[in-house]
């Protein structure tokens, strides 16, 4: 056994594991790297980037049908080529991988699988032992196990298996309402399949408001998916080249005949052979590894960033947490995460959703109070222009400040259009000073000054006309 000593050993090589490494590396420490491969980690094999290289091409068929509402007359059938659109991702992937390989290759790479033996040493495959003063876990996330009874020996498709398909099946059943439910669900609905979407809860994107969600699920079911609330998955069986998923609505007992089953039921925390017991590391096999803000685990040296902590299965997130467990642990500090603005995230459907902040529910179930302005797209003259018309922008301020706590969007860009806020809000602008900022017209992105200006009035907290011309003057005479 061959036996090797860091400073700082990072165990998993994607997002957060190689954002950790190369903080550490940038503040002097040693640091090797360990991923059992393949490496490139799940963003770019098989995650954000493979599934928004898809729905690229499913949104271009989206484009193409409703471009005659724009005059544009296309001659002859829209159709998908599937297998240039799985070989273009193909590349793409290829181009990313080899990219974010290259930077792995600089740091010295134990590739092999990885367990503690204790709190100081972790074996990498059969022969080599790493010890190092800290160790960073960015081991991310698994499909959740499937816990419904027939499905395994039925067959069915997970995220993995959607984002390598060559043909697209002719029906599909989608259990699940969460964000990869709805983007490769969409995707599988757009090339052709006839998808059918189960659900628990009463609409698509529990976590998020109740208006955001069913308004997706509206739009989903007025394009054909069809979407089926509150219903409990009882079991599924192969009858003959199809397959049966027996489920219950509201006591009546139905059954779903497809060609193909896709499994969206979430991802769990991929803690599984780390023997974090023998670090005496406390774990939760379905939660994850417990975690303070500074990211330390409860052995002090040993840190848990990204998808394996459970929290906020993000890139972005798993980044900065990465960042800021490096940093603590090479300088021995305790910088917490903040997730006020960390935490927004967006989903690529069609009308895309994006959220920064509280949403309402969490307002409420906090006992903050707040206001909140809504505008339409439908009212707005720009998206009218672009025929994009659906959804609506939110924005919540808290009382009596007016500082903007949150916002939600449903509607055409929105993982873009978020962005604005989420700069006020990252220097907590209250509403008034945001309808100050200069918004150039016609955009989508002024469709913000409408709420924010809606809440200024609710709130109370709007300045009188005169006192914001005055504050303009002696700004403009400075
Ligand atoms: C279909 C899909 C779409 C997504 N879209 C988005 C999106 O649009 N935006 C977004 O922000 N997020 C998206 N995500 C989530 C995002 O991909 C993850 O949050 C992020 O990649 C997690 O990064 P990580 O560093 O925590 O883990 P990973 O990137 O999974 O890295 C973990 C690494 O650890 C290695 N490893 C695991 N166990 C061991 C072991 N015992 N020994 C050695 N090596 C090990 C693995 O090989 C892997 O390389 C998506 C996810 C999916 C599935």
């Amino acid at each position: 056994m061959q036996a090797v000593d860091y400073d700082l050993v990072v165990v998993g090589a994607g997002s957060g594991g190689y954002a950790a490494a190369r903080t550490a590396r940038e503040l002097g420490a040693t640091v090797a790297l360990v991923d059992h491969g393949p490496l490139g980690g799940l963003c770019i094999l098989r995650g954000c980037m493979p599934s928004k290289a898809l729905i690229a091409s499913s949104d271009a068929i989206a484009e193409a049908r409703e471009a005659g509402a724009l005059g544009v007359r296309i001659e002859g059938s829209i159709a998908p080529d599937m297998p240039f659109i799985a070989r273009r991702k193909r590349a793409l992937v290829k181009e990313f991988a080899e990219y974010r390989v290259a930077g792995i290759e600089t740091f010295p790479l134990h590739v092999g699988h990885a367990h503690f033996r204790s709190d100081r040493e972790l074996q990498v495959g059969e022969h080599t032992i790493l010890r190092a003063k800290s160790f960073v876990v960015a081991t991310g996330s698994v499909v959740a196990p499937v816990a419904i009874a027939g499905l395994r020996e039925t067959g069915y498709l997970d995220s993995d298996a959607v984002l390598e398909l060559e043909s697209i099946p002719q029906s599909v059943a989608v259990l699940g309402g969460g964000y990869t439910a709805c983007e490769l669900g969409q995707f599988l609905s757009r090339m052709g399949a006839k998808t059918t979407m189960l659900i628990r809860s009463n609409h698509l994107l529990t976590d998020s408001d109740d208006d955001i969600g069913e308004t997706l699920m509206g739009y989903y079911r007025e394009d054909g998916i069809e979407v089926v609330t509150h219903t409990s998955i009882a079991r599924v069986e192969a009858r003959g080249k199809q397959k049966a998923v027996h489920y219950v609505v509201q006591g009546e007992q139905r059954v779903l005949l497809v060609d193909e089953i896709f499994f969206a039921m979430g991802r769990v925390p991929n803690v599984a052979g780390l023997a974090l017991e023998a670090a005496g590391v406390r774990y939760d096999a379905k939660k994850g590894m417990g975690f303070d803000r500074a990211m330390r685990t409860n052995v002090p040296h040993i840190f848990a960033i990204g998808d394996v902590t459970g929290d906020f299965l993000l890139v972005h997130v798993a980044i900065y947490q990465g960042e800021i467990a490096a940093r603590n642990a090479v300088t021995g500090s305790s910088e917490e995460a903040d997730y006020r603005t960390m935490s927004a995230h967006t989903i690529f459907s069609d009308p895309q959703v994006a959220h920064v902040g509280m949403t309402e529910k969490e307002l409420q179930r906090a006992g903050i109070a707040y206001c909140v302005g809504r505008y339409d797209f439908a009212e707005h003259g720009k998206a009218m222009c672009l025929n994009k018309t659906r959804g609506f922008v939110k924005m919540m301020a808290g009382l009596p400040t007016g500082e903007i706590v949150g916002a939600s969007i449903i509607g055409p860009q929105a993982s873009e259009l978020i962005h604005e806020v989420i700069v006020a809000m990252n220097y907590h602008a209250t509403v008034d000073q945001f309808m100050r900022i200069p918004h150039l017209h016609p955009t989508l992105a002024e469709i913000w000054t409408y709420p924010a200006e809606e809440c200024a009035s609710k709130c109370g907290t709007r300045e009188p006309i005169d006192q914001m011309i005055e504050v303009a003057t002696s700004a403009g005479a400075s």
